[in-house]
C-alpha cells in the first residue's frame, strides 16, 4: 500500500525491468542491482513471480534511489580529454588528438587510435592496459619466483574489482590489470605477496615475516594503494 502514495506512483517499477531468479535454497526474497545497475529478484522456493514483483515494488524507493548511485558511479568511471589517471606510478594527462584525420589518445608513452573522438576513454584505456598487463605481469612474476625460489602453475590477469590479487591451493597466482597503473615496487609487492601465499596460504606472522624477508619495503607500497586506490577503479 505505502507504494502508491504520492510520488512513488511514476517510479513504479515495471514487470519488463526486473530479473527474476529462482533459488532452491533461498528463504526470502532478495531484491538487489546487478552489475549492469538492473533489478534482480530472487524467489525463494515456495514463491511466486506475482509475490516477488510486489516485493520489488514495495522496496522501489530504495530500488531507485540505488539505481540512481550506480548510475552516478558509472558516471564517475567515464574518462575523457584532459581528465589525469595513474600509469606506472605517475600521473599522466589523457589527450586526444588527430592524427592523419584519425582520433587518437596519448598518455605517456601509449597511443591508442579511437573509433571516435567523444567515447568514453576507459573502455580502450582499460584494453590498452590488459594487453600490457597481459604482456607483462607473468613474466614478472617468473622471474620474481624464480629469484625466490617458489614455483607456481601460471599466472591469469583477472578483473578483480576489490582485490589486487590471490592465489589458489592449485598454486595459480591471479594479478589484477589495473596493477599497470601502479608504481613497479607496487606491482613486485603485489606478486611476492601472493607468491608467499603458496607458502603460507594464510595471513599469519609467519606470513608476513616471510613477505618483509622476500620485499622489506612492502608497507610503502601497501600505504601507496591505500592512499590512491580510489583513483585506480575505473575502467
Ligand atoms: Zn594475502
Amino acid at each position: 500500500m505505502e507504494a502508491m502514495e504520492l510520488g512513488f506512483i511514476e517510479k513504479r517499477i515495471k514487470e519488463e525491468e526486473i530479473v527474476f531468479c529462482r533459488r532452491k535454497n533461498a528463504r526470502r526474497y532478495i531484491a538487489s542491482l546487478d552489475r549492469h545497475g538492473r533489478i534482480r529478484v530472487t524467489i525463494p522456493q515456495e514463491g511466486s513471480r506475482r509475490e516477488a514483483l510486489k516485493f520489488v515494488r514495495e522496496n522501489s524507493a530504495w530500488l531507485r534511489e540505488q539505481q540512481l548511485k550506480h548510475g552516478e558511479l558509472v558516471e564517475k568511471g567515464r574518462l575523457k580529454h584532459g581528465d589525469t589517471i595513474w600509469y606506472r606510478g605517475d600521473r599522466h594527462i589523457l589527450e586526444v588528438s588527430k592524427d592523419w584525420g584519425r582520433p587518437v589518445l596519448k598518455v605517456a608513452d601509449q597511443r591508442i587510435f579511437l573509433a571516435d573522438e567523444n567515447i568514453d576513454l576507459s573502455r580502450p584505456l582499460g584494453q590498452r592496459f590488459r594487453t600490457l598487463a597481459k604482456r607483462e605481469l607473468p613474466e614478472r612474476t617468473s622471474a620474481l619466483a624464480c629469484r625466490l625460489e617458489v614455483s607456481h602453475s601460471k599466472v591469469s590477469i583477472r578483473d578483480q574489482r576489490t582485490r589486487w590479487g590471490s592465489c589458489s591451493s592449485s598454486g595459480v597466482i591471479s594479478l589484477n590489470w589495473r596493477l599497470i597503473m601502479t608504481p613497479s615496487a607496487v606491482v613486485d609487492y603485489i606478486i611476492i605477496h601472493e607468491l608467499m601465499h603458496l607458502l603460507e596460504m594464510n595471513h599469519s606472522r609467519r606470513f608476513w615475516s616471510l613477505v618483509e624477508a622476500a620485499c622489506p619495503e612492502y608497507r610503502a607500497s601497501e600505504n601507496w594503494l591505500k592512499a590512491n586506490h580510489s583513483e585506480l577503479g575505473w575502467g
